[in-house]
């Protein structure tokens, strides 16, 4: 298969996938927004789980490298020599979507209630 054909189907594959998550996020949204307190729970309990992991994956695959560097984010603009240090912007975006800068910490989350976010593969 040709470069610029596998680049075609990756790109299908690439819009098919973000519609689902699209439709995914729009419907767990669409939930919370005006389900009963029952939905609530279920949300809480079979998607949010899944939520958490998909982030903890995404940020682990953002994890500095020997040279403190992002393997992800590097090179994409800038040579290898030059490359995104972390945290990288990935990895500071969500940080600040989780824990707005401002805050400190998730406003919504009542005291007391969730667990900090670790850096992926950090010890503590
Ligand atoms: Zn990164």
């Amino acid at each position: 298969m040709s470069a610029a054909r596998r680049s075609g189907n990756d790109m299908i594959t690439y819009t098919v996938m973000g519609e689902e998550i699209g439709v995914y996020l729009d419907a767990v949204a669409r939930v919370v927004e005006t389900g009963d307190d029952d939905a609530l729970a279920s949300i809480a309990r079979i998607e949010v789980p899944g939520m958490l992991g998909a982030v903890r994956d995404a940020l682990a695959g953002h994890a500095p490298d020997e040279r403190g560097r992002c393997p992800l984010c590097r090179g994409r603009r800038l040579p290898w020599w030059r490359g995104q240090t972390v945290p990288c912007r990935f990895y500071r975006a969500i940080r600040d979507r989780l824990i707005p800068p401002e805050t400190g910490r998730r406003h919504t989350l009542p005291d007391g209630v969730g667990t900090p976010v670790r850096p992926a593969g950090g010890t503590g």
